[in-house]
């Protein structure tokens, strides 16, 4: 179908060093910049397009997952023995009461909650383990702060490898560490935050035994980027205006940034969508950088403060993709407060679609956006709702405290009945 071959390159414009694709490296060798994979190869979008589709009905488990389908943009030979759990193939919601919210004819979402373990990293980490079985690994490590331990200890598990994770002490949804641990991790719980998680993994991979896969592993970003791929096949490959994402680690935007590209330089679409960056006021360094007019110098957060836990991070170490993928899509970075987090999940909620709180930054971010109403949005949900049930929970009977102390309004709240109101509600029908 299609000849390909696979290079690790560095990103950096000064130096766009390559390397072997086997070769064990999560940064360039040379330069220490962002590695990723280089795809060298011709295309027919056509016939691309048809057997994608016809992988459908195939019950091939490679057909299955909604990474694997789209194999050949994937750095593997067509026998590599897959890691899966049946991954992607998540669905596309029209989400009419958001759209109001946000003063849109329509909006929809893409909810990278429905993952085997309720988040977008089982797109990634589904590659990510598969590389480290090829590569013979016998631990794979993380640090997170949650969803990254749950996706990487199923997939450990599923590819029998011990697992490895480090996670901020107190700081990590109760759900997410219930995951991990059923699914075999060993947990290290370490007193800091995130960034002070991932310095210590990044020393704990100069052990050749071990393999780290945090998305500063361009494996994850080529597992991620098939939600691209994805996305526009349930478009019937018509791209959107926009593209909106939260913004954390910033391995989401780059992941998509870089599908995007594929499929446009592939010729199977014929523009990309504006990516949009939305992250939490209390930590939010992307967004500073973005609004720095000079975009000389990236400023992390020492002291990131936001109750969406799956983006509290101040570090984000793909930001130099993240911004790669901002500016080539002529997308924007913006912030959105807490207050505005709270509200605009419980209104993603009244569609019927539950997410966690981070994945609400983005349906808060386009209400601010003022985007023109004849634009398309498509905006990702990244986390499922059972995450982080007590942020819900705390939201509905108005107790809900932001980082800094002061009470969020309970602006949507849902609360507890007696059956007297039940009473009450029956008489008014
Ligand atoms: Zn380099």
């Amino acid at each position: 179908m299609s000849y390909r071959t696979y290079v690790q390159r560095c990103i950096s414009s000064e130096c766009r060093a390559e390397f072997d694709l086997d070769a064990r490296l999560y940064v360039c060798a040379r330069c220490g910049g962002l590695l990723d994979l280089e795809r060298r190869g011709e295309v027919d979008s056509a016939s691309l397009r048809e057997l994608w589709r016809q992988r459908r009905a195939s019950f091939d488990p490679r057909d299955r997952s909604g990474v694997w389908r789209f194999r050949e943009f994937l750095p593997f030979t067509d026998d590599t023995q897959v890691v899966s759990l049946g991954e992607g193939n998540t669905p596309l919601y029209d989400a009419p009461r958001s759209a109001d919210y946000c003063r849109l004819p329509q909006l929809k979402l893409k909810h990278q909650g429905c993952n085997p373990t309720g988040s977008f990293k089982d797109t990634g980490m589904t590659v990510a383990v598969t590389q480290a079985r090829k590569l013979g690994a016998r631990l794979v490590a993380c640090a997170s702060t949650g969803n990254t331990a749950a996706s990487l200890a199923a997939y450990a598990a599923r590819a029998e490898l011990m697992c490895a994770i480090v996670v901020p002490s107190g700081n990590v949804s109760h759900a997410k560490l219930a995951q991990a641990l059923d699914y075999g991790a060993k947990v290290f719980e370490v007193e800091g935050n995130f960034d002070t998680c991932m310095n210590l993994i990044r020393e704990l991979a100069a052990d050749e035994s071990v393999y780290l896969v945090n998305s500063i592993n361009p494996f994850r970003i080529e597992g991620q980027k098939t939600v691209a791929f994805e996305l526009a096949e349930q478009l019937e490959w018509q791209m959107p205006d926009h593209l909106v994402v939260p913004g954390g680690n910033l391995g989401n935007s780059s992941a998509f940034g870089k599908g995007f590209r594929e499929l446009f330089e592939s010729g199977l679409i014929d523009r990309q969508p504006k990516i949009t960056v939305v992250q939490a006021e209390g930590a939010a360094p992307f967004a500073k950088f973005y609004s720095d007019f000079a975009h000389e110098h990236f400023v992390n957060d020492e002291h990131p403060q936001t109750l969406a836990s799956a983006i509290k991070i101040g570090a984000p170490v793909s930001w130099p993709k993240a911004w790669r993928a901002v500016q080539e899509t002529g997308g924007t970075v913006i912030t959105v407060t807490e207050q505005e987090i709270a509200d605009a999940k419980a209104i993603i909620g009244r569609d019927g679609i539950g997410c966690e709180p981070a994945s609400a930054t983005t349906v808060a971010g386009i209400r601010k956006l003022k985007i023109n109403e004849n634009e398309s949005v498509v905006a990702v949900l990244t986390g499922h709702l059972l995450k982080d049930t007590d942020y819900v929970i705390k939201y509905h009977s108005s107790n809900l405290i932001a980082p800094n102390g002061e009470k969020l309004e309970s602006t949507f709240a849902q609360d507890l009945h007696d059956l007297q109101d039940l009473q009450d509600i029956l008489k008014i029908m």
